[in-house]
């Protein structure tokens, strides 16, 4: 048979795509190399505005029963130098939990609206029409015909590969060791961020007593963690402070993460999410990308299905509305990495951002996706910082 949609990847972005589409009656198959639930690689923060993408997937209320933490804000803390604190306004808030936990959610919530999920069976090629136009996937060693394929294979994309679409290497070389641990003092509602040299160290409680601790070593300093990830991340955690913290599973090694495509639509095929581009997870964006892509990408799927026309001319629509969404983000995130990569820079950041709530509350607010990043250009904000 010929699916209408091939999804490649039940992560959030494959499987809030594989819901909506399969909610609008197309016949949709999510295809994953994963059993679930399975772990990820994250800081498992979820800002406001991915909060709001699962409400309007009719998914929060089965994530809220799950138990997440509330996440009112973040504290970033300079390496020896000031902090500061900024929060999210008035009610609105995100939440944590555990990927293990939200993507099973995810996933079955794809499933229940409809789409055939397959787990545990890995892509590994595209299938072409004799005119290039990709017709399908081969996965498990098996033909699989779609007349769309969606690649939301996460930061590795097999699909992005296989469609020639990523723009260059990455630059961007860095090393994220991850892990859950017991024993980390309440943080208030807000999760923190501590440079380490030109590292961090991301702590984030994620309900059931858990944390999630995320250290971001820098390319130049990754060969000191060498094959010992678990003892480093152990190491970091003591200097920390977290003397009495324990670690209750093992440690995630994910990096380098710089990943821009040339486009994120070619004849046949889509991609989204962190298949479609990704830069740095310190600003904690991806989770509401992959979901409010997935909703750009079925929007404009269900227009090229209805037309019977899925070419990348077609497609471009969903390019447009994807640039128009994430790439004042992904500015933000440059200038972002560039004060993290300066430990001078972000300290003097800090002491001004820590003088100025007003704009320390401003600079998280669009790091949170709660404003729009052009909110920070007013006049009086820039003031504030300069001044
Ligand atoms: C260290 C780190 C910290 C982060 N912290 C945060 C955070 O706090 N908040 C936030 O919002 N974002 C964070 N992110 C980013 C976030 O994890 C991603 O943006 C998000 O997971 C993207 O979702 P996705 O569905 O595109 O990809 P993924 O979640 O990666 O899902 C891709 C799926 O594709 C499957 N797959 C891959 N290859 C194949 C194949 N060949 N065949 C079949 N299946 C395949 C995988 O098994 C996986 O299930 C972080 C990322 C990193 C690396």
């Amino acid at each position: 048979m010929t699916w209408d949609a091939v999804v490649v990847g039940g992560g959030p972005a494959g499987s809030a795509a594989a819901a909506l589409l399969a909610g609008d009656g197309w016949r949709v198959l999510v295809i994953d190399r994963a059993q679930f639930p399975r772990r990820k690689a994250c800081a498992e923060c979820i800002n406001p505005a991915g909060v709001d993408a699962l409400r309007r997937l009719g998914v929060l209320g089965r994530v809220m029963a799950a138990g997440p933490a509330r996440l009112d804000g973040w504290r970033i803390a300079s390496d020896g130098g000031p902090s500061f604190l900024g929060r999210f306004p008035g009610e609105v808030h995100g939440i944590a939990l555990p990927r293990e936990t939200l993507d099973a959610i995810l996933l079955d919530h794809a499933r229940d609206a409809g789409a055939t999920v397959r787990t545990g069976i890995r892509v590994t090629e595209l299938l072409r029409d004799d005119d290039g136009r990709v017709r399908g996937v081969v996965a498990g060693g098996e033909e699989v015909a779609g007349r769309i394929v969606v690649g939301a294979d996460g930061l590795r994309s097999i699909v992005l590969r296989r469609l020639g679409l990523l723009a260059r290497a990455p630059r961007l070389r860095k090393l994220a060791l991850t892990g859950h641990v017991r024993g980390v003092p309440e943080m208030h509602g807000c999760g923190t961020v501590r440079a380490r040299g030109r590292g961090c160290v991301g702590v984030a409680h994620v309900g059931g007593g858990l944390a999630n601790v995320t250290v971001v070593v820098p390319g130049e300093q990754a060969r000191e963690v060498g094959g010992q990830a678990e003892a480093y991340f152990d190491a970091a955690l003591r200097e920390c402070g977290f003397m009495d913290a324990e670690r209750v599973d093992g440690v995630l090694a994910t990096g380098p993460f710089d990943c821009p495509v040339r486009s994120a639509v070619a004849d046949g095929a889509l991609l989204v999410g962190d298949a479609a581009g990704y830069y740095d997870p310190f600003t904690g964006q991806g989770i509401y990308r992959a979901l409010r892509g997935a909703e750009l990408a079925a929007q404009a799927i269900g227009v090229a299905l209805r037309a019977g026309d899925t070419s990348a001319a077609a497609l471009m629509p969903y390019e447009r509305a994807r640039r128009r969404a994430f790439v004042p983000g992904e500015r933000l995130q440059h200038v972002v990495e560039a004060f993290v990569s300066r430990p001078r820079l972000l300290r003097w950041a800090a002491g001004r951002l820590d003088r100025r709530p007003r704009l320390a509350d401003a600079v998280i607010h669009a790091a949170g996706d709660v404003r729009p990043v052009r909110s920070l250009l007013r006049p009086a904000l820039i003031a504030q910082l300069v001044v």
